[in-house]
């Protein structure tokens, strides 16, 4: 039987995977720019973990993680979001002692989601973590620093879309509210709506039935209820949006699927990426760290995943930077010509200078042809005349050319031309 990648993941090959460096690039180039270093966690992680920190009420935990007990019993799940595990990291190796603590990560995550457009089994997100202050300085910081990035790779039609959930203080009022209206509806809802109703009432509000998302419109919204704490951090945040010039819209039904969250919660969205619209997610999570067992920390954050950040800028025709090629193709005629040819490509490698070498024994004109539609610059063609007079005969791909130079110009002749 043929062994297939498994449902829900898929290989990133060659002609894609320098859309994937670029995107990293930039992402390390912003989180260096707005002070983030970076921190790499294991990407399974003790069961308990997820289950404290995301929540016993989330899709995820419910029904989307990859759980195994390893082989000593131990329960494993591969991570399904960062945020969590970077709180461990940071309770761990008490990384919170210097406040704030700005952390990235860039990596893969793991959800048993049904797959379709813009939704995986395995995708990789790259994530942004400030710990240790309460400002709503912070939170603009964080929004910020995501708009930074997807209008730096070229993404100009995006909605950042604000809400907030208010804290411990303000939400239970807001949840019975939420509860009193959607019980009054109940028979209406979807079934997954009714379990909701019992176990996280918020999520009725982002269901994605029909009947579910029209009844949700005349519910009660968290930011009526805010206490004056919450509202002055709200409006706080807004205000130093605007200084920053990035534009928001409040969106009062923005939730969120994951339990954490306190005040601060925000999406980013795109209009030409169908039901899987958002491109990024984040939000405050004061709540957290106690959560899973540490001291309480407030933080906030974002996760931008990078398949639906690939899949926009590709229907946006944004550019990609330019797949790296060998600036150098080194041809031996026939074998007895591989000596020589390795002696130059040796050099030119020595030299920093990008080369290959052909093997294939094809037709020059066919490869000259492919490599015309190529960025390589100059083709290497070596044969017996050549080896005998100690030269290369060089064919200029670029300017459709050809000129002969002495072997010990091999490296000389491209740097040359390379500083003109
Ligand atoms: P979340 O961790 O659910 O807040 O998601 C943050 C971002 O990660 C989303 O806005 C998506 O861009 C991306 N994302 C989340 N889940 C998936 C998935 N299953 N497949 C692809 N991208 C995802």
């Amino acid at each position: 039987m043929k062994i297939n990648v498994p449902r829900g993941t898929c290989d990133v090959l060659p002609v894609d995977s320098y859309k994937w460096n670029y995107i990293e690039n930039i992402a390390r180039e912003i989180a260096n720019r707005f002070g983030f270093r970076e921190i790499r966690t294991p990407v399974f992680e003790h069961t308990e973990l997820f289950i404290r920190g995301i929540g016993n009420s989330t899709d995820i935990v419910r029904k989307e993680m990859y759980t195994f007990d390893d082989k000593k019993g131990r329960s494993m799940t591969l991570r399904p979001e960062g945020t969590a595990t970077v709180m461990r990291s940071v309770l761990e190796n008490n990384l919170y002692l210097s406040v704030p603590t700005k952390l990235f990560y860039i990596g893969p995550f793991f959800r048993y989601e049904r797959p379709q457009e813009g939704r995986y089994r395995q995708f990789h997100q790259f994530g942004l973590e400030a710990i240790g202050i309460d400002s709503p300085a912070i939170d603009a910081e964080i929004i910020h620093s995501a708009c930074t990035f997807f209008e730096t790779l070229g993404l100009k039609e995006i909605v950042v879309q604000l809400n907030s959930l208010g804290c411990s203080e303000c939400r239970p009022k807001y949840r019975e509210a939420l509860v009193e209206f959607f019980e009054s509806h109940r028979e209406e809802l979807c079934s997954d709506c009714k379990e909701r109703l019992s176990i996280n009432p918020l999520r009725v509000i982002d269901c994605k039935n029909p009947n579910c998302k029209q009844i949700a419109l005349n519910a009660p919204v968290m930011i009526d209820f805010l206490c004056d704490e919450c509202k002055a951090h709200f409006e706080k945040l807004q205000k130093l949006l605007s200084v920053y010039g990035v534009d928001f819209k409040v969106n009062p039904r923005i939730v969120r699927g994951l339990d954490y969250y306190t005040r601060t919660v925000f999406e980013i969205v795109s209009n030409q990426l169908g039901a899987q619209d958002a491109i990024c997610g984040g939000g405050r999570y004061n709540g957290l760290a106690e959560e899973i067992g540490g001291k309480s920390l407030p933080a906030v954050g974002f996760a931008a995943g990078i398949e639906r950040t690939i899949s926009l800028m590709t229907k946006c025709g944004c550019s990609f930077g330019k797949e790296p090629t060998p600036k150098v193709i080194v041809i031996p005629l026939d074998d007895s010509c591989e000596e020589y040819s390795a002696s130059i490509l040796g050099k030119l490698r020595s030299a920093k200078i990008s080369s290959d070498m052909i093997y294939a024994k094809k037709n020059l004109k066919k490869i000259f042809k492919e490599l015309s539609s190529s960025e390589t610059e100059y083709a290497y063609v070596i044969g017996a005349d050549e080896i005998s007079a100690n030269k290369i005969s060089v064919k200029l791909l670029k300017e459709k050319n050809q000129v002969d130079i002495p072997v010990s110009d091999a490296v000389n002749f491209v740097s040359v031309r390379g500083n003109c």
